[in-house]
């Protein structure tokens, strides 16, 4: 018989309506799994429930969640199959993103996995959304850390929360599907990641200071130097298209360089959900090039914000760093 373990850290799948709002529930989750029925269906592995405290929405979510997430995997790897983490949908991308980097070579499947209606209201999509994932996590078939929402299974570095209110809350635009929940669970072999031959190992996220600039029409980027060149470590720049930004930010070089000179690592990544950065590809975006940024490629923001947030824990130097952030590690870029 196969077993589980399933990591609840709170989210919507958990809440309820508090006075201000969908608060985190008071009843323990394994008991709530225990009165629905379908849980115990034989077809469905054994399972255990490790419930954090504070349950958390996933706004609140931090570094240190993420590490705590990876030590709770790590320390059982060997009692179970698989692990399922109930998570809330707002940062579950960031979550699963950076649980890609925290476990390394993973010998068996990470499931994440929540809800946008409470398991105890009317028309929840928790239920599936869990029945489906426990499936998954027991299947022997996955190597990676997911996302299952909605019938889709999705590599968890390449996927991005899509809708704040659909049932088909979450997608991966640049990598496919990677199962498909039907009538049965299709899974997709030429797309899922293979077992590793390496071992498994666990690397602990340090809390770098690490920012996401946002650049738009009419951006006054000289407000923004001393946080580029002074304050952080590692800055991701979401640029417009394939890595371009205005011609009349003429600072921005000047910016990077100094950036740059400091040993500060500056990602371009796009603001297109799909497609590439491709840095010299325009005029517009060649400056950015020429001052020492480097290319996100067709990373999303969430992965590249991981991205640096290991490779600034790996100690590594600034040039190796800089060299990783455009190599695929596990699965988050295509070079
Ligand atoms: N605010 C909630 C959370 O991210 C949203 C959800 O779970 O759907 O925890």
């Amino acid at each position: 018989m196969k077993r589980i373990c399933i990591i609840y850290t709170g989210g919507t799948i958990g809440m309820e309506r508090g006075e201000n709002g969908y608060e985190p529930g008071k009843e323990p989750f394994a008991d709530i799994m225990a009165r629905i029925s379908d849980f115990s269906s034989p077809e469905l592995p054994e399972y255990d429930v490790i419930e954090f405290s504070p349950l958390l929405d996933s706004s609140d979510v931090t570094v240190s969640e993420w590490n705590l997430i990876g030590r709770t995997i790590r320390d059982n790897m060997d009692e179970y199959d698989g692990f399922v983490v109930l998570h809330g949908t707002d940062t579950m991308a960031y979550t699963a993103s950076a649980l890609s980097f925290i476990l390394r070579n993973l010998p068996k499947p990470v499931i994440i996995t929540g809800s946008q209606i409470p398991l105890c209201e009317i028309r929840s999509d928790g239920k599936d959304n869990i029945l489906a994932s426990m499936m998954i996590a027991a299947s022997g078939k996955v190597f990676e850390v997911c996302i299952f929402f909605a019938g889709k299974l999705l590599r968890g570095n390449r996927s991005i929360k899509m809708s704040a209110d659909s049932l088909i809350a979450f997608d991966s635009p640049n990598y496919p599907k990677l199962a498909d929940a039907g009538i049965g669970i299709r899974y997709r072999e030429n797309v899922l990641m293979k077992k590793s031959e390496a071992p498994f190992k666990m690397q602990e996220f340090v809390e770098e200071p690490i920012g996401v600039i946002k650049i738009f029409p009419g951006i006054r980027i000289d407000l923004f130097e001393p946080i580029i060149t002074q304050k952080l470590r590692g800055v991701v720049l979401e640029t417009f298209g394939a890595g371009n930004v205005p011609n009349y930010c003429t600072e921005l070089s000047g910016i990077i360089k100094k950036a740059y000179e400091h040993g500060n690592i500056v990602v371009v990544c796009s603001q297109c959900p799909t497609g590439t950065v491709s840095l010299g590809h325009y005029a517009a975006s060649s400056p950015l090039k020429k001052a020492g940024a480097v290319s996100g490629k067709n990373m999303t923001t969430e992965t590249a914000v991981a991205k640096l947030y290991y490779l600034l824990s790996c100690g590594y130097p600034k040039d190796k760093i800089e060299e990783l952030m455009e190599k695929d590690l596990c699965g988050e870029l295509d070079e």
